[in-house]
């Protein structure tokens, strides 16, 4: 195997500390996330004492201002494991580097700190009933009135949404206007007219909290507006590499474990009187796979060095994030396959591996989305 070069011995150890988390406080109790549709709200707080949550962000601010590498590991680590490393990502990596990035001094210092310790969850709404892809076309509204905007509207599939106590809400400061007309604001879960909808049942990622949120006439005050009036599209763009990339990461990490449980279980499992790993059709299909996963291996590191050096471009981003999700669900696929009947049953990571899969070609941008995006520039 081409040797990784991305990592330091600090990195090597802060996997370590991870990886024997996940043994002891997750793996136990993957099943029952699975059917109560949700982890134990006091994982986040384990998470946030051990510094697994925005471990990027600054010390001032409750983090431990590392580099990025230790979110790619949080994510290799977790994302395997159900939807929790999406989860994570998503408070650590997502959320909270716009507070980051674009907050006032006060929003940052009220809510930056007690989003590291696993206190308060993070949630980004973007996606709305009738616009998904389509970012411009969102018709929840934040109407400026006196020292508030007044916020109005609805989002959907929001990861994090009914455990959130914040929200980065992408909302129309000019509802006339299309992506010169968007802002984003914090919206705390407690300010009056915020409602928390149900929690959506999914084929997949079922312990992933996935919800609705409601506006109405929700008071935002104005120092809560990330950055300035009308270039919360811009803002958003900036973030996008990032934030594909972490899928990209998350994609190849995941197919990399179904496939070592793939090598693992056609080891043991016999038929016609010999394992099932040695028909020369198991071979070659994990050689395929293991050739593929491979060189998807070497992109992503090759794109988080970019990332880490500043120059990780947008189009670079969405070729990581569309290619290595579809191999993902290429790979959980033909890992299914060899498993035979068991693959279909509960008990056998594999199946999750196969469900959890399949909504990584849909978020972040669908893969369809980022053809478009590469395309435009060819
Ligand atoms: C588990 C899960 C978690 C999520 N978490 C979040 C979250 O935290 N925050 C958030 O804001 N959103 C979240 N989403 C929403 C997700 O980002 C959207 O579902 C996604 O962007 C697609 O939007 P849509 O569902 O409205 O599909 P649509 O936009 O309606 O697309 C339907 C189909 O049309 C295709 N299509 C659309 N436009 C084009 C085009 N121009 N060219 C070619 N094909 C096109 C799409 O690729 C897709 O196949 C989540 C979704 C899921 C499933």
């Amino acid at each position: 195997m081409i040797p990784r070069t991305l990592f330091q011995a600090e990195h090597e150890q802060f996997r370590d500390a991870v990886r024997s988390f996940a043994e002891s406080e997750i793996v136990p109790h993957l099943m029952r996330w699975d059917e109560n549709g949700a982890v134990d709200r006091d994982l986040w707080r384990q998470c946030g004492e051990l510094g697994f949550l925005c471990p990027a962000i600054p010390a001032d601010y409750g983090g431990a201002g590392s580099d990025r590498l230790y979110s790619m590991i949080l994510l290799e680590e977790l994302a395997p494991l159900g939807g929790l490393g999406i989860s994570l990502a998503m408070h650590s990596d997502i959320v909270a580097p716009y507070l980051v990035e674009f907050a006032t001094e006060g929003v940052k210092r009220s809510y930056l700190p007690r989003m590291a310790t696993g206190e308060l969850i993070g949630a980004l709404a973007m996606s709305e009933p009738a616009a998904g892809s389509d970012v411009k076309a969102i018709r929840t509204t934040a109407l400026r009135s006196g020292d508030d905007y007044v916020l109005n509207g609805s989002k959907i599939f929001i990861s994090n949404g009914t455990e959130c106590g914040l929200v980065v809400v992408v909302a129309k400061t000019d509802p006339k206007a299309q992506a010169k007309g968007i802002s984003l604001f914090v919206v705390d879960a407690t300010m009056p007219g915020f409602e928390k909808g149900r929690r959506l049942k999914k084929i997949g990622l079922k312990a992933q909290d996935t919800g609705e949120l409601f506006f109405n006439d929700v008071r935002v005050p104005a120092t809560h507006l990330l950055g300035a009036e009308n270039q919360g599209f811009q803002y958003l763009m900036r973030e996008l590499p990032w934030e594909r990339l972490q899928l990209a990461i998350a994609a190849v990490a995941s197919a990399a474990a179904a496939l070592d449980q793939t090598i693992e279980y056609t080891r043991t499992r016999q038929a016609f009187g010999r394992p099932v790993l040695d028909f020369q059709n198991t071979r070659f299909t994990l050689a395929q796979l293991a050739s593929e996963l491979q060189i998807a291996q070497v992109f992503v590191d090759r794109c988080m060095q970019l990332l880490v050096d500043g120059q990780l471009d947008p189009v670079t981003a969405a070729m990581a994030k569309y290619w290595c999700t579809d191999l993902q669900c290429k790979v959980v696929d033909e890992c299914l396959q060899l498993h035979g009947g068991y693959g279909y049953m509960q008990e056998y990571a594999i199946s999750r591996a196969y469900v959890d899969a399949r909504a990584q070609r849909i978020y972040g941008g669908t893969n369809e989305i980022m053809k478009d995006i590469i395309s435009r520039t060819l």
